[in-house]
């Protein structure tokens, strides 16, 4: 017979199922987030820590099972072919230490390069280029399949309808952040005050809700940007370098946007260096972001470690404290 503890934690197990998918679905579905990332991310921690417990009660519908959004009807649907996943997520120094223990375990290796960059705080998105033409443009939806945005992700000016330079690839996938200036983004909402119409609550929101747009001509008028930091379809395999370092510097000759706040880390003490420098300007940088991300920087090291259920073993985000208190954003509380 179970005790009552077990009872408890079982109960308190399924609310948080029923709390979270609730918290997903209004930010990722209607782009409209009802409490702060930091007490989502509370949340669900818990709930890791319960299935760390019992991982007898995890089943394929849990949501640590799968990447979270689903496709608004009113879109298309498009199928990725390589899926697009979310990134496990680290708050503490001794999480980042495992991570690289665990990297440097699996692939006998004294020592593993990671490649450090920003964790942009927008929406992820899939370009599909054929011949080097933009084709089609599709959101992550819940990473098997998401929404065809393409006519929206043309009006994005950073975004070339057609690569540049001599050497490009049949078909290339590339994934990247959609995102808005801060700077942008108050001009934009201060002008919706004055019109009297919607603000929207924080740059993320802007951008995904202003790229969700049935209207293409409302997205033309958003201030959407945008960064490229990984690739998905590919043909020929052969086009790809040996690291990810170089893919972004290859992006940067194919004339696509790619952050200069990135870095090759050599050591923990070099990644710990790299997230307190980022953590410093975070405040004066002119986009939001919510952590920094090191990826295994050799790609045939990343083919060797993998993934999990809904992420690769090969990256993580090391993410930074929250900036926002649960009063300030939107002053709901939540019940669970
Ligand atoms: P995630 O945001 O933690 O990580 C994956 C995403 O990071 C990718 O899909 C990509 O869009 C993004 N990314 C940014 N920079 C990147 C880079 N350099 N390389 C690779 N990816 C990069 O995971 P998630 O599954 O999208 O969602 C979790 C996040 O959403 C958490 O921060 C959580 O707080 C927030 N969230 C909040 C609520 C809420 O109610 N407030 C609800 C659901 C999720």
């Amino acid at each position: 017979m179970p005790s009552n503890g077990v009872n408890d934690l079982a109960k308190r197990y399924a609310d948080l199922q029923v709390q979270l998918a609730r918290l997903e679905h209004a930010y990722y579905v209607l782009d409209n987030p009802i409490v702060p990332d930091s007490e989502y991310d509370r949340l669900y921690r818990e709930l890791l820590e319960i299935e760390g417990l019992h991982p007898e009660w995890i089943t394929p519908e849990s949501l640590s099972q799968r990447v979270g959004g689903a496709a608004l009807k009113s879109f298309s649907s498009v199928t990725h072919a390589v899926p697009m996943l979310s990134l496990n997520n680290a708050f503490e120094e001794s999480e980042l230490i495992a991570f690289d223990r665990r990297c440097r375990e699996a692939l006998h290796a004294d020592q593993v390069d990671y490649a450090g960059e920003l964790k942009f705080d927008g929406l992820a998105i899939s370009l599909r280029y054929e011949n080097g033409i933009l084709l089609r443009a599709a959101t992550r939806g819940d990473g098997a399949s998401g929404e065809d945005v393409t006519t929206n992700i043309k009006t994005i000016r950073a975004i070339p309808l057609r690569l540049t330079g001599k050497d490009i690839p049949a078909v290339l996938e590339v994934r990247g952040e959609v995102f808005m200036y801060l700077e942008d983004f108050e001009r934009m909402n201060a002008k919706a005050a004055q019109l009297g119409e919607k603000e929207f609550a924080n740059p993320r929101n802007a951008a995904a809700g202003s790229l969700r747009q049935l209207d293409s001509k409302i997205t033309a008028k958003r201030p959407l940007s945008f960064f490229a930091y990984g690739f998905g379809a590919l043909e020929p395999q052969s086009w790809l370098p040996a690291t990810h370092e170089e893919l972004l510097n290859a992006y940067v000759r194919l004339g696509l946007p790619v952050c200069a706040e990135r870095r090759v880390l050599k050591s923990v003490p070099e990644i710990l260096a790299f997230y307190n420098e980022v953590g410093a300007k975070r405040a004066s940088l002119p986009y939001d972001i919510d952590g920094v991300v090191y990826k295994v920087n050799s790609f045939a090291e990343q083919a060797r470690l993998g993934f999990v259920s809904r992420a690769p073993r090969f990256a993580l985000a090391h993410k930074f404290p929250a900036q926002e208190a649960l009063t300030t954003v939107l002053g709901i509380d939540v019940q669970v």
